[in-house]
């Protein structure tokens, strides 16, 4: 059976816990375990602080910027998409990699698609300069 979710809010780091509470909600039915849904909420976290700090660096109308989260549950399998309308990524692959930051300086570590990588069994970043990024995920 499918089940399906999708919400809309602002990019600002106050919706950060919002958003991954309600994805942990929203796969409760499942009974998935406590590390399951630490898991995801730890993937939903990166993607959703990045969207906020990267996606919509430096521009302004705060309230116009908004995050998306699509998910869909297929039989036991949860697909995430965190979408945002930023300013894309130039190189996706560099991006990921682990360590590479464009804000060493406000202590970014680098390590934010390292664990979505690491805590979900899938994960695609579709990104388009000024156009927005996609991030998959699926567990
Ligand atoms: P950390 O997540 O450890 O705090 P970080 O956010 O810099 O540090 P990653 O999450 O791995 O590290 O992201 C790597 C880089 O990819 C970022 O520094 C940023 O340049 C770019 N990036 C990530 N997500 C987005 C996005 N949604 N929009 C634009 N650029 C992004
Ligand atoms: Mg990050």
């Amino acid at each position: 059976t499918k089940n399906e979710m999708q919400i809309q809010f602002t990019a600002v780091s106050e919706n950060e816990a919002f958003a991954r509470i309600a994805v942990a909600a929203f796969v409760t039915p499942l009974n998935p375990t406590l590390e399951e849904i630490a898991d995801i909420k730890t993937a939903v976290s990166e993607a959703v602080t990045n969207a906020i700090i990267h996606g919509y660096d430096g521009m302004t109308g705060k309230e116009q910027n908004q995050v998306y989260i699509h998910c869909l549950l297929n039989r036991d399998v949860l697909q995430v998409e965190v979408i945002d309308e930023g300013k894309g990524i130039e190189d996706v692959e560099k991006a990921m990699e682990p360590m590479y930051t464009t804000k060493p300086d406000m202590d970014r570590s680098g390590m934010g698609f390292a664990f979505m990588e690491a805590f979900m069994d899938e994960l695609e970043v579709i990104s388009e300069p000024g156009q927005g990024t996609t991030v998959l995920m699926s567990k």
